[in-house]
């Protein structure tokens, strides 16, 4: 028997799928489930019905020696990554946002007897993306994700940002000059309300009633509207180039996974967008390759590093090669 054993058990808890797997410390994984997150809102205790999902799914996986578990959650979330403060997509009766301002670590390890580790998902996601691009001896890498909303992860010197609270860079929230939208978390002129699967959603509404929204790149892609949206959303990414001047800038998310969705032109703009001669001349800007499940195998990664779990030496290449096993 190998001396590696043990596994890190990764939940990533979006506002529709709670997503939970299990990565071993050999590089092995074990197939992830997906249920609908709506169970953790119709909970009379949130915290105690995550705790259930966990227990459940060792049980049913038979894995033994679990390490930790680390959950990534689309929140803010305190410095010392025990704590969220706003998670407007987990919704419970009256539209309640349940788990707003609960200390998710103590709460869970009251149920749980492992280690709990806490983050904000894109950051997981940045973890998922850095281990497969081995881009973590990198100087600063920066990540931008446009799903429903538009998150960001930067990691820099041999750390993730975090800021006086644990809330930088908030890049969904970034204002745009006279915006007159108002965006979910209360504040006008958010870049969300322009550049995010929210906003594409609105405008596919508004002048391609007609089309299926997952058709909307494939039959408009070279119309005002759309292209007006693929700038909206290349100006986050052209900031994050003029502030940070980064090694690389990961572009990742539903949005840009859609058919047709125009990279080539989202590249353009951020460059049109971006300080010349640099570091416009010289931008690394790659894109994710998106999985379901990267948000559990990220959490995995960044509870295997954060807490310098030693892992056996072919655990890389063991888990690139493990990873598709993840899907459902
Ligand atoms: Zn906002």
């Amino acid at each position: 028997m190998s001396m590696y054993t043990g596994h890190v058990i990764g939940i990533d808890i979006g506002g529709t799928h709670f997503r939970i797997g299990a990565v071993g410390v050999d590089g092995t994984v074990q197939k992830a489930d997906v249920i609908p997150s709506s169970f953790i809102g119709s909970a009379a205790r949130p915290l105690e019905a995550i705790a259930d999902a966990v227990k459940a799914y060792v049980r049913k996986t038979g894995i033994a020696n679990s390490l930790c578990v680390s959950v990534g959650l689309p929140a803010t979330v305190d410095r010392q990554r025990k704590m969220v403060y706003s998670v407007p997509n987990i919704i419970g009766p009256d539209s309640r946002h349940v788990l707003d301002n609960l200390n998710i670590v103590d709460g869970l390890e009251q149920y749980l007897d492992i280690p709990v580790l806490l983050n904000k998902d894109v950051n997981n996601l940045l973890a998922y993306d850095m281990f497969m691009q081995d881009l973590y001896d990198k100087e600063i890498v920066v990540a931008c994700y446009i799903g429903t909303g538009f998150g960001g992860a930067i990691y820099i010197y041999g750390q993730f940002l975090m800021g006086k609270h644990g809330v930088a860079n908030e890049i969904g929230h970034i204002p745009y000059y006279k915006g007159k939208e108002f965006c979910t978390c209360g504040k006008r002129a958010c870049t969300e309300c322009y550049a995010s699967g929210r906003a594409l959603k609105q405008l596919q509404e508004k002048y391609f009633p007609e089309t299926f929204i997952g058709d909307v790149f494939l039959k408009h892609g070279a119309e005002a509207p759309l292209l007006e949206f693929v700038e909206a959303c290349a100006l986050p990414i052209a900031t994050q180039a003029n502030i940070m001047d980064p090694d690389y800038i990961i572009i990742g998310g539903g949005v840009v996974d859609m058919p047709g969705f125009p990279k080539e032109e989202l590249l353009r703009q951020v460059k049109a967008h971006t300080r010349h001669p640099l570091p416009a001349d010289d931008l690394t800007l790659i894109f994710s390759e998106q999985r379901r499940n990267m948000g559990v195998v990220g959490a995995a990664i960044y509870a295997l590093t954060e807490r310098g779990i030693q892992t056996s030496e072919s655990f890389a290449r063991e888990l690139k090669l493990n990873i598709d096993k993840q899907e459902t």
